[in-house]
């Protein structure tokens, strides 16, 4: 299978594809939020430095992001295939991941850049709830994905919580990060020839699309 990074805005389906890619074809999910997210839990001072970098929407730094990712990329899960999620997000990121693959005999892969109008990530990102047991993704404002009942998973009676990003002022920072930081990395991929755009208005249209490439 093809190592698969996604580029993507706050809330254009990064965490939707990737679980339908799971599901439907075992790749592995490595998301650096999550990963960041499972520290900032823990009762330390790392812990509670990240805590208030994700709160306030600024990225993590690159030490502490790349430790992390190495470490999840050397178990052995992952020689299968897998999904990057949220990384790389910035220029030095990009190339500090190459030196990683390099180092774990890892292929780049393919990139895909998920499209999705302003409004749509907007409304994504505050309506967006999430299991606390099996991390499936819900929204209680786009009419996609709406619990059947009020806080509560359908697939396994798991309750439901709000990310403390998602919120319109963190929402701000995050698109503003990525259009600064982050987009800068489409020319770069573009470059190598590995970059593909797909439109993510859309669950079914988007896998479809995403489908002819991991075939290809
Ligand atoms: P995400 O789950 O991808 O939306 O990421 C949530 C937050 O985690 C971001 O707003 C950043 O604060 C942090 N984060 C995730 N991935 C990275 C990364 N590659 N570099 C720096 N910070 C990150």
């Amino acid at each position: 299978m093809k190592n698969i990074i996604l580029i993507a805005a706050p809330a254009a389906g990064k965490g939707t594809l990737s679980e339908l890619l799971v599901a439907k074809y075992g790749y592995v999910h490595i998301s650096t939020g999550d990963l960041l997210r499972n520290v900032s839990k823990e009762d330390t001072e790392l812990g509670r430095k990240i805590s208030n970098m994700l709160k306030n929407g600024e990225l993590v730094t690159d030490e502490i992001v790349f430790e992390l990712l190495e470490d999840r990329l050397k178990k052995e899960d992952t020689f299968k295939g897998y999904i990057l999620d949220g990384f790389p997000r910035t220029l030095s990121q990009a190339l500090e991941y190459e030196k990683i693959i390099n180092r774990l005999h890892r292929d780049l892969g393919i990139v895909i850049v998920l499209n999705t109008e302003y409004d749509t990530l907007k409304k994504r990102i505050i309506g967006r709830r999430l299991c606390s047991n099996c991390g499936s993704i819900y929204n209680v404002l786009t009419g996609e994905n709406v619990p059947k009942e009020e806080n509560t998973c359908d697939k396994c009676g798991g309750s439901l919580y709000r990310r403390s990003d998602d919120n319109e002022e963190s929402f701000k920072t995050r698109y503003e990060t990525y259009l600064e930081k982050t987009s800068p990395l489409i020319e770069y991929y573009k470059e190598k020839g590995n970059l593909f755009f797909v439109n993510s208005d859309n669950k079914e249209a988007m896998l479809k699309e995403i489908e002819v490439l991991l075939h290809d």
